[in-house]
């Protein structure tokens, strides 16, 4: 039997991530067990992180997809998995798209022209998938411009075009239903007998769509999903539920106590603007005890942490010093002493930017 460690290197300094990878494996094992295609492991929320990329392949993936090609560039040179840009290509980075990308989602012709020839002067075959906007008006071709898209790409030299594919959930806040989903099984149909092409993947959507499939509502020509959150946090943030085969504990951010006293609840004094801007409220309460910790908006989303130990509330926090009531908690609060939290997906996606915090890894 393998005895799990910390990888202790850097294990005295805060703030930190604390990432507990093999639930990261049985995430993305879990959820493969249960879709009947293919999984692509969103590694975007941990910048690319490869320990963590790592696991999702013991869990079975074998693309990876990211938005960012800085982060698919280090993924490239240090694993060997199929890998997807998720944003489309800037005009300014085609160069690097057709180098490290096997696979990139797309909407535009000029960059798709673009490609092309970049993968044609590299002597490479690029591969897209063409992003169909349903709904949330976020990235995608119009359905009822798909046919004549895919009529001028189609002769594009040194690209293989793979299918269709669809994003919902992210700007608009739109939810993936069977109708919106099936869409996209429509318009592969009519491209292929319309302009007799071969696509071979429908890919449906991510972690939000995850509830179609655990609904039996995903349509079954659906064969391929694209999941971060669901693999990293085991949350749906925009349907906000825990996902009940999955684990919620990959992650857990510590940041250390630099100040514990008792404090008036209301500050004292002439009201102008917070840090950033907005105008702070506060009830007066009576004294309180109070803790600093050394972490803030430069390091995570200090709001949207939620507290390991019972009753500690988080007031407020700033770029640098986050704020929270501790009145209610007996032992162990002390300058030195550290408190823990959970993440959401924008305090992960913060943390793994920040160069202040620490990551720690239980291997
Ligand atoms: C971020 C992203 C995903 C993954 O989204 P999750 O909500 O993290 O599962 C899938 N596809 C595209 C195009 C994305 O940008």
């Amino acid at each position: 039997m393998k005895i799990r460690g910390l990888d202790k290197s850097k294990s005295n300094k805060y703030p930190r991530i604390k990432i507990d990878t093999d639930i990261i494996k049985s995430n993305t094992d879990n959820i493969i067990s249960k879709f009947d295609g293919e999984l692509v492991g969103v590694t975007k929320g941990v910048c690319g992180d490869i320990e963590i990329a790592k696991k999702m392949i013991e869990g079975g993936i074998t693309t990876l997809g990211d938005s960012r090609i800085e982060n698919i560039k280090k993924l490239k040179e240090n694993l060997d998995v199929n890998l997807m840009l998720l944003r489309t290509p800037m005009l300014s980075e085609i160069k690097e798209v057709v180098k490290y990308a096997d696979i990139s989602l797309n909407t535009e012709f000029e960059v798709l022209k673009s490609i092309s020839k970049e993968a044609v002067k590299q002597k490479v075959q690029h591969k897209t998938i063409i992003m169909v906007d349903v709904g949330d008006r976020r990235e995608g071709v119009m359905p009822e411009n798909v046919i004549p898209f895919f009529e001028k790409i189609k002769n594009l030299k040194n690209l293989r075009i793979l299918g269709i594919g669809t994003n919902v959930g992210c700007f608009g806040g739109i939810l993936p239903t069977f109708e919106n989903t099936n869409l996209l099984v429509d318009l592969t149909k009519k491209v292929q007998i319309k302009l007799d092409l071969d696509l071979s993947v429908i890919s449906g959507g991510s972690t939000v769509t995850l509830k179609l499939m655990e609904n039996n509502k995903l349509p079954k020509e659906i064969n391929q999903l694209r999941i971060g959150e669901g693999i990293l946090l085991g949350t749906s943030v925009s349907q906000n539920r825990e996902i009940p085969y999955l684990n919620q504990n990959a992650f857990e951010i510590e940041a250390e106590i630099i100040e514990f006293k008792e404090k008036p609840s209301k500050p004292k004094g002439k009201v102008g603007h917070d840090a950033f801007g907005g105008e702070p409220k506060f009830n007066d309460k009576g004294r309180k005890k109070r803790a600093i910790l050394a972490i803030g908006k430069q390091d995570t989303s200090p709001m949207s942490l939620r507290p390991l130990r019972n009753n500690v509330k988080i007031l407020g926090a700033s770029s640098d010093h986050t704020i929270v009531d501790v009145n209610e908690v007996n032992e162990d609060i002390k300058v030195g002493n550290t408190l823990s939290f959970r993440p959401d997906y924008s305090g992960l996606l913060k943390s793994f930017t920040s160069k202040y915090v620490f990551k720690e890894y239980l291997l």
